[in-house]
Formats: C-alpha cells, sequence, structure tokens
C-alpha cells in the first residue's frame, strides 16, 4: 500500500487577463483595472480580428467564451474594452509565480503557462496544516505578486486539479478521495478533467451526464465506444484514481508546445502552414524566454471527426528559432497530411536541451544565425512594446484565420492516455 501523497494545484484565475492587468497597474497606478469591467485579451482589436484568449469575469457574464472570434464576442458585449495579448509579460509572471512556489517543494511540476502541482509530501512538516500553508500562498501570491490563484488539495494530481477548478477565484479546496461522492459526482461529465465535447456527446448518448454516472458505468462498454485506453483512463478519473507523480523538475523540460482548436475546418495547405507560422512564434518565444533550444519538433492534428494523429521529426541541431521550427513543421505536415479537414493544429517540441551543453552543429548556417538575432531582437520589441508590434508580413493578409500569436499554451506534461481535448481556462 502506498503512502498517502499530499499534492497542491496552483491555477491562476483568469490568467492572462490579471497579467495583463497587473503590468497596466504597475506602469499606470491609476490605470484601469481590466478585472473589473468586461475585458478580454484577444488580437488585433481595431480590426476585429483574433480571438478571445481570455476574458474578466464580468465579460463571462455577458457569455464572452475563450476561444471564440473576437467580432462575436463583440456581438455579445459591445462595450467588451479589448487589449492586445502580451505574450512575453505572460512568461515573466508565470516565472514569478513558479518562482515562488519553489520556496515550499522542490517537487514542482509546470503543468501550463498558469498551473503547477507541486508534492508537499516531504515538505509539509516544515510549514504547517495543509489548508493554512495553501490560504498563506494565496496570501503571498495576492501581496507580493498582484494576481489570484486557486489552490486545489488532494492526494492525487486528478482530484487536486479538479479541486481547484471548483468556486473562483482565490479561494482553497479540497478534494480528498473520502470528498469525491459528496463534491465530484454531482458535476456534469464535461467537467472531468481531458473529457472533452466529443467524449461528452458520446458518454451523453450512453446515458452517462454527471461524473457519478460514469464512475459507476461498466467499464467495458465504455470501451467499447471510447477506445480501451481512453475508457480505462476517465473511468478511474471519475472513480478519483490517478497514481501519476508530480513530474522532477528536469521533467518540465520534456517539451514546449502550443496548439489551438481553430473557428473553422481547414484543408488547405497554404491556411494550415499560417497557423503553423502563429504556433512557431509562441513555442519559439518560449524557448528563448526559459534560454533552452529543442532538437525535436512534432506536428499534431485533429481532424473534424476528432481523430488524432502526429508526426514528429529531429532537427540536425539544436534551436529556439521560429523560422526553423516553422520550417521543420510545415516539411512535417506536407510528409504526414492528407488533406482530411482539421479543426485542431499543434506543434510540439522535444528533447530540450540548456545553452550551455549544447555544441553548434556545423549544419549551423550564418543565415540561421543571422535570422535568429533578428528574432531575438524581434521578442525584445515585443516585451517592450507589446506582441502586436511586429508582425510578419504573411499575418497582414486579411481573412486571417489565427492570431500571428497563437493562443492555448498547453503543456501536455506527462499527461498519459488520449490528449482529448484539455480546454485551459486561462
Ligand atoms: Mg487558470
Amino acid at each position: 500500500m502506498e503512502r498517502e501523497r499530499l499534492i497542491f494545484h496552483i491555477d491562476v484565475n483568469s490568467a492572462f487577463l490579471s497579467w495583463e492587468s497587473v503590468d497596466r497597474l504597475k506602469k499606470d497606478p491609476t490605470a484601469l483595472d481590466l478585472r473589473t469591467i468586461p475585458s478580454a485579451v484577444g488580437g488585433d482589436a481595431s480590426k476585429r480580428h483574433g480571438i478571445v484568449l481570455a476574458k474578466s469575469t464580468p465579460a463571462k457574464r455577458y457569455g464572452v467564451t475563450t476561444g471564440e472570434p473576437l467580432a462575436q464576442a463583440l456581438k455579445k458585449c459591445p462595450h467588451l474594452m479589448v487589449v492586445p495579448s502580451h505574450f512575453e509579460i505572460y512568461v515573466a509572471s508565470s516565472r514569478r509565480l513558479l518562482k515562488l512556489l519553489e520556496e515550499y517543494t522542490p517537487d514542482i511540476e509546470k503543468f501550463s503557462i498558469d498551473e503547477a502541482f507541486l508534492d508537499m509530501t516531504e515538505t509539509i512538516h516544515l510549514f504547517g496544516e495543509p489548508l493554512a500553508v495553501a490560504d498563506g500562498i494565496r496570501r503571498r501570491v495576492r501581496e507580493e505578486l498582484g494576481f489570484t490563484v486557486n489552490v486545489g488539495i488532494s492526494s492525487n494530481k486528478l482530484l487536486a486539479k479538479m479541486a481547484s477548478d471548483f468556486e473562483k477565484p482565490d479561494r482553497t479546496h479540497t478534494l480528498f478521495p473520502a470528498e469525491v461522492p459528496e463534491k465530484m459526482w454531482p458535476l456534469p461529465i464535461r467537467e472531468l478533467f481531458l473529457v472533452g465535447g466529443a467524449a461528452q456527446k458520446k458518454l451523453e448518448s450512453l446515458g452517462l451526464h454527471t461524473i457519478g454516472e460514469l464512475a459507476h458505468s461498466d467499464p467495458e462498454l465504455l470501451a467499447l465506444h471510447l477506445g480501451g485506453k481512453y475508457a480505462r483512463l476517465i473511468h478511474d478519473y471519475a472513480n478519483g484514481l490517478d497514481s501519476e507523480p508530480v513530474a522532477e523538475r528536469t521533467a518540465m523540460n520534456k517539451g514546449y508546445g502550443n496548439r489551438i482548436t481553430l473557428s473553422r475546418d481547414v484543408s488547405d495547405m497554404e491556411e494550415a502552414r499560417h497557423v503553423l507560422l502563429s504556433l512557431a512564434e509562441t513555442v519559439g518565444a518560449r524557448l528563448r524566454a526559459d534560454h533552452v533550444l529543442c532538437n525535436q519538433v512534432c506536428v499534431e492534428l485533429r481532424d473534424w471527426r476528432f481523430h488524432s494523429s502526429s508526426h514528429q521529426g529531429a532537427l540536425h541541431f539544436a534551436t529556439d528559432s521560429t523560422s526553423v521550427i516553422y520550417e521543420e513543421a510545415c516539411r512535417l505536415l506536407e510528409e504526414f497530411w492528407d488533406r482530411t479537414p482539421v479543426r485542431l493544429i499543434g506543434i510540439r517540441t522535444g528533447k530540450i536541451s540548456d545553452h550551455g551543453f549544447v555544441q553548434m552543429s556545423l549544419f549551423e548556417t550564418e543565415q540561421d544565425r543571422k535570422r535568429l538575432e533578428m528574432e531575438k531582437a524581434v521578442d525584445a520589441i515585443r516585451s517592450r512594446f507589446g506582441t502586436d508590434s511586429v508582425k510578419r508580413a504573411s499575418f497582414l493578409a486579411k481573412d486571417s484565420l489565427v492570431d500571428h500569436a497563437a493562443s492555448k499554451h498547453k503543456h501536455l506534461g506527462n499527461q498519459k492516455g488520449d490528449p482529448h481535448e484539455t480546454d485551459t481556462d486561462l
């Protein structure tokens, strides 16, 4: 019998919007606090292009949702204040949060830009009672960093993550196994981690509407409809079972990725390349911000039937260059995509290494070096003047499907099973 673990899941409330707001207030203490009005972080607001990357709680009341086109959000809420995204601010804010959390345990897994798991099993005795420690973390984040987080507490990652999603903002919740029937089973099935829209529909067609109903369903029947691996996973999850360890710090380097659910199906190579460039921009910026290089690029697709596929390739030399990642991604896409209309496109990078340990390969040309210098300059300009201050010419096209620096930054971490939809509420 395994010893009971103590896991905290930290989730930033309305992350992009809060970080944007904190940054504005830092520069101008009299600035409007975006969190208090209907507002959204989106792309090019003046042209009504782009999608909602994050919205304030008041905007949520108008029905504004993450991922919807800005034009649609503005129809729901005409006085919605839309501000452009500043990705570098978010990376820096995420880092500050992680630094604070590192004071509590060395066992941290950065799960996404605004979420982290802390294994507190070995260190909790240094700080006190779990609830009081969690409240202390929340207070420190609020007072020292200016934004708020939810803390979920349990004995495994899944339940801690479910707990942090309960009432927001700035709250601590527990969800220990004994509390599962009361706190988790009444919830609609969609609330369960890794249950996306497609799985929800299938489960509902089987008469399963709550997490409790799923927990008590026949695993064999589930496997018939959802595939064995995924069925087992969500059946376990519904029963509160998860034995995944909090990945060690080195495992945080597993990969940097980004994917986006598109507002319509894409079957055209040009459009798909456009999306890849947008994704490569954010992935490259994150590699550069963390001073690491990748040696591997993977393209993932999900088609309109929610069938997922991916294709990966090794690079000749380690890189953090947007252009290199983009070109490799295009090459991979050409190789494996049969033009089945897709709804989701993603880029993942892997085999991450530190700058210090990398021997620049002979394959690296002077042109590559210049390109990289240019990209670093762009990063610097963007961090000062905003993501929209520099754009690639191809994004100036009128009917742009995606923003030039796409949203949805999702580390899959050491997540197992089918990467079904994992819509993160940023
Ligand atoms: Mg969040």
